[in-house]
């Protein structure tokens, strides 16, 4: 489902990822663990071109892309994006818009859908994280755990093959983060191909297949997700798990 070769990034003369290469099959869920400043989240944003590789290539579905070289077009990066949705660390819903019009809002506009169909997906997608009831609510009429299912199901309407999570819990409070981790956690069930950057182990331990471990820019390890958290090979990960605890 994505397949990722030699992709470099830089932000001026400071190379973030260098060389990394992955990939993952369809219906696998990879947790992208490591300290703050490794790259996860520049990678995720790479995935959906929210950030511009220097160089390498990304295949997500049916289409590759290669960044370097020359110019990449608007039209390949659109192409790319719509195979994935991502939702971010702090929602980003619009202010001005109630729960249901923030999620029709994309397949109205970008996809051009009939708008009955749009709203009976949105019915179906509300239900399912929980949100039906509160569909005519503005976002700051919701706590942050009930903004983030919003988000979840505005990115589940464009019908994405991969999900992009970029630390969706990292912005709540304590007590609201089971209630997102565990839309994300169903989810997985049903075989939602996923790519989350998150520091909860435990969840990743639970829903991942797989864990990359990041740092300084590489994926220093990658394996299946009870190994490595449990018995990690590479120095720089067991002292990663060790600071944590
Ligand atoms: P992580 O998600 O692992 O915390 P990031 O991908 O956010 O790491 O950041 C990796 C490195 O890239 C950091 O050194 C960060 O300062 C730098 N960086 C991230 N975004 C930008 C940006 N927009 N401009 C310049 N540097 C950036």
């Amino acid at each position: 489902m994505i397949n990722v070769s030699k992709l470099n990034k830089k932000f001026d003369d400071n190379t973030v990822l260098e060389s990394i290469d992955f990939s993952v099959e369809k219906g696998e869920v990879v947790c992208l663990i490591g300290p703050s400043g490794s790259g996860k989240t520049t990678l995720l944003r790479c995935l959906n071109v929210l950030e511009l590789p220097n160089s390498g290539t990304i295949t997500i579905g049916e289409k590759k892309v290669k960044f370097g070289a020359k110019n990449v077009s608007k039209k390949d990066i659109s192409e790319l994006r719509a195979y994935s949705g991502m939702v971010f660390q702090g929602f980003h819903l619009f202010p001005h818009k109630t729960v249901m019009e923030n999620i029709i809002e994309a397949p109205l506009t970008v996809k051009k859908a009939r708008k009955s169909t749009v709203l009976a997906d949105g019915e179906k997608l509300l239900k399912k994280v929980g949100m039906f009831e509160h569909k005519d609510k503005y976002p700051d009429a919701l706590s942050g755990g009930q903004q983030q299912r919003v988000a979840i199901a505005r990115a589940l309407m464009m019908n994405p093959d991969v999900m992009l999570f970029d630390e969706p819990t990292s912005a709540l409070d304590p007590q609201l983060v089971g209630e997102v981790l565990r839309v994300i956690e169903e989810l997985a069930k049903e075989g939602q191909t996923m790519v989350i950057v998150t520091h909860e182990m435990n969840f990743a331990k639970r829903v991942a297949d797989k864990v990359f471990f990041m740092d300084g820019g590489f994926i220093v390890e990658e394996g299946k997700a009870r190994e490595l958290l449990e018995h990690p090979k590479e120095a720089r990960t067991r002292e990663f798990l060790q600071l944590l605890g």
